[in-house]
């Protein structure tokens, strides 16, 4: 599967021959370039000194089409990413386009705004981060202006079809005059092209500042944590593990409030010396908030303080993604929503080919709108009136507005429903019913499914004992998902019912 592939790719490295336009400093974790995997950009390791080792390697066969291929054998086909044209330009004021802004997975263009950080120096700096050494390089320049911005950025839209924009920035102690450099380019840029711009920067001491980017036309910013294991955090970006938990669940919520669900996101990186247990709560506590966590896999960037490191062992990303990527659709996120970033562009991570992957997945969850509503009331009443004619017009009842109606989704539809209330006067006891899965749609074990979500659900909710009346015929399907029936079979609706109680030991 090309998830699997692209996990060990990010994590192993990529054999490459000839040369390609990589990144070997910048700011953030990781170093390598960008690949298009059967059309999907990748940016993997190059140059670290593990990717001699790797069993991956880009060849070009006798016609001249490049392949990916494992232990000699081909398995995709794979290209470098084109040298953009803007490259070959020089703002009015001189300066390379390339030292201004890059071109990143498909068609991002980033830039650094601010290439120097306060916290650059042995005590403080993140030992994962290269910012300034692209600048001993000679590779950028300190400080990029507005003006420069905006005409590489609306060059490059022009030329190579760029769709979003990155701006990421050292942080500036402790004027934090960073934010006010990040709102003046993203004003700048919005004035010449209507591109969607994401923002990135440290937790700022004034929460107005937010208001201010949303103003100059930001569309979606980062606030990274990278890791939500303190005692990894204060070794390896003391600076932020300063900040805590609290600092930045206070400006996360407030960046939500201002730019929305799924607009905010933050690194995780993984691979620094966490526990994997850390980093899935971490995902759902952002997840909860609304803000998407970008698991990544921490990529050491030569000439870092971590360069000798290696990346994680991709058995561990796997799991993390496949369980992120459930965690992220029954919240609701998804990378698709995201109007630009790193969520949007998805390189560095392989969560976006999971998510892809996962949408043939049954997932199940309480509805979230009134259209999610709609469409379960219409699965309702497809099956209950007029496939099963149980009722003549309508199955909605007095228990509908007090329910929790949760619904499978597939493939981007809905495709059934159940229904879970409590029972009048006790908190502890729950009432399931009105399971229906759409005809046509009753291969993919979405009844099991929604079934052990409705126990999830109650059990949440403090749920002790969770009973339903099912239909006779049904009785059998159930005891196999660990229900017992509780006295005789009663008439229900014309039908005869069983009541039934779940084992909620098994959820
Ligand atoms: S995910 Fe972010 S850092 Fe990585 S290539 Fe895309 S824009 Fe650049």
């Amino acid at each position: 599967m090309l998830s699997d592939v692209i996990t060990e790719l990010q994590a192993l490295g990529l054999r490459i021959e000839g040369s390609l336009h990589k990144r070997d400093g910048g700011a953030g974790p990781a170093e390598g370039g960008t690949v298009m995997i059967d059309s999907v950009p990748a940016h993997v390791p190059l140059s670290s000194g593990y990717v001699a080792r790797s069993p991956y390697v880009l060849y070009a066969d006798d016609s001249g089409c490049s392949w990916l291929a494992k232990d000699g054998k081909a398995l995709f086909p794979a290209e470098i990413v084109r040298r953009p044209k803007f490259y070959d330009y020089v703002t009015e004021d001189q300066v390379d386009y390339w030292k201004i802004a890059l071109l990143h997975g498909k068609d991002c263009i980033a830039s650094t705004v601010i290439q120097t950080c306060s916290y650059w120096n042995p005590a403080d700096r993140c030992r994962f981060c290269g910012i300034e050494l692209s600048l001993r390089d000679g590779g950028t320049i300190k400080e990029k202006t507005p003006a420069q911005l905006a005409e590489v950025i609306a060059r490059a839209r022009e030329l190579d079809s760029v769709s979003h924009v990155v701006l990421t920035t050292g942080a500036i102690r402790p004027s934090a005059r960073e934010m006010d450099h990040l709102a003046a380019c993203a004003a700048t840029i919005k004035k010449v092209c209507t591109i969607p711009i994401h923002v990135q920067f440290l937790p700022p001491p004034n929460l107005d500042t937010l208001y201010a980017l949303k103003a100059a036309g930001v569309d979606s910013v980062g606030i990274h944590i990278e890791s939500f294991d303190f005692d990894v955090l204060s070794r390896v970006a003391p600076v932020k593990a300063a900040i805590g938990l609290d600092g930045y669940d206070k400006v996360w919520q407030k960046a939500v409030e201002i730019f929305g669900e799924n607009q905010v996101s933050s690194f995780v990186i993984v691979g620094l010396g966490e526990k994997e247990s850390t980093i899935l709560e971490g995902c759902e506590f952002m997840a909860d908030r609304g803000v998407y966590p970008f698991v990544v896999p921490f990529r050491p960037i030569p000439g870092t303080l971590m360069q000798d490191s290696k990346p994680p062992d991709p058995a561990l990303m796997k799991r993390l993604y496949e369980s992120v990527v459930t965690m992220l659709r029954k919240k609701g996120l998804s990378s698709s929503r995201s109007l630009a970033g790193c969520v949007r562009c998805g390189a560095c991570s392989a969560v976006q080919v999971y998510e892809e992957e996962k949408k043939r997945d049954v997932v199940c969850r309480p509805a979230r709108n009134r259209s999610e509503l709609a469409e379960a009331m219409a699965i309702r009443r497809e099956v209950f009136v007029e496939e099963q004619e149980l009722f003549s017009k309508s199955d909605i009842d007095e228990h509908d507005p007090e329910s929790v109606q949760i619904i499978a989704e597939f493939a981007g539809e809905i495709i059934g429903t159940v229904r879970v209330f409590p029972k009048q006067g006790s908190a502890s006891e729950w009432i399931g019913g009105r399971l229906a899965v759409r005809k046509g749609c009753r291969i993919h074990r979405a009844g099991v499914l929604l079934v052990r979500e409705a126990m999830r659900c109650v059990k949440q909710k403090g749920c002790i004992r969770f009973t339903a009346h099912i239909q006779e015929r049904n009785v059998r399907y159930f005891s196999r998902l660990g229900w017992k029936a509780v006295g005789p079979a009663e008439v229900y609706h014309g039908k005869p019912h069983q009541l039934m109680e779940a084992d909620l030991s098994r959820v």
